[in-house]
């Protein structure tokens, strides 16, 4: 099996020396883990120097989006190329906060999905339905729409390199966790659903839960069986927290 994979997104927040502080505090703090494989996303203007200060330690650099082309007349936008300059690992694709604030469709995420591989970046596919859906019964329906578009665009075999993370919406920011057993079942209907579609490893697929993990809650949650990391937001803001988080996996 893959190693565990916690990934701290720290959104849009803080500022030049904070981040540079926050990275020195969790180098401090995290003993290298065999098992574990760790990563920060930064916003794209402190990647520079938090790549430099990650260069030869075991915590890796992810970015939190990337634009679609690769290179070109895109006033705002960030390239794959640009990132993995800075030595970036993973990259952030279809965040529920790009689909519903951006307006980014299940396509247009297939696109910077097929474009972050095509870049030697992991792809981490983030998908996960509504409240409303959700009790209107259709969160399996939800993520199917959102996976099928991405599979059907780089194939089977190159979804065996992407990453998923199942974040509910419902429980992104509002300290409302997933139970372990809601979180799992999700987890265990896109193991299934992709294992049908011949797109799944079991030596390297990777399905990550986010939506309010705590130190307190991620114990329960790592131990379910497809559940094999996290997305974390909030709590990878302090490095103890992010840390704890670390140590639970
Ligand atoms: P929170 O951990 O703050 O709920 O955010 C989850 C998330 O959106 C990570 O990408």
């Amino acid at each position: 099996m893959a190693k565990y994979l916690v990934i701290g997104n720290w959104k849009m927040n803080g500022n030049l020396s904070r981040s540079e502080q926050l990275v020195e505090d969790i180098l401090a703090q995290l003993p290298v883990l065999p098992t574990l494989e760790v990563a920060v996303c930064p916003p794209f203007t402190y990647l520079a120097p938090v790549a430099k200060r990650l260069r030869d330690t075991a915590v890796k650099l992810g970015a939190q989006n990337l634009c679609e082309h690769s290179a070109g007349a895109y006033t705002g936008e960030v390239a794959g190329p640009m990132l993995a300059d800075f030595g970036t690992r993973f990259v952030l694709v279809g965040h529920s906060e790009r689909r519903s604030l951006y307006g980014e469709s299940s396509e247009l995420v297939a696109a910077k999905v097929e474009t972050a591989l095509e870049c030697v970046l992991t792809p981490v596919l983030c998908v996960g339905e509504t409240l409303e859906e959700r009790e209107a019964g259709k969160a399996e329906a939800v993520i199917s729409s959102q996976l099928q578009p991405v599979l059907a665009r780089i194939g089977s075999s190159a979804m065996k390199r992407v990453v998923i993370a199942y974040e509910p919406v419902w429980a992104i920011g509002t300290g409302k966790t997933a139970s372990p057993q809601q979180a799992q079942d999700i987890h265990a209907f896109i193991r299934t659903s992709l294992q049908q579609a011949d797109a799944w490893s079991d030596d390297h697929s990777r399905l990550l839960y986010g939506g309010s993990v705590k130190a307190d809650n991620a114990a329960e949650l790592f131990g379910q069986a497809d559940i094999h990391g996290a997305l974390v937001g909030g709590a990878s803001l302090k490095a103890e927290d992010f840390v704890a988080i670390c140590h639970a996996a």
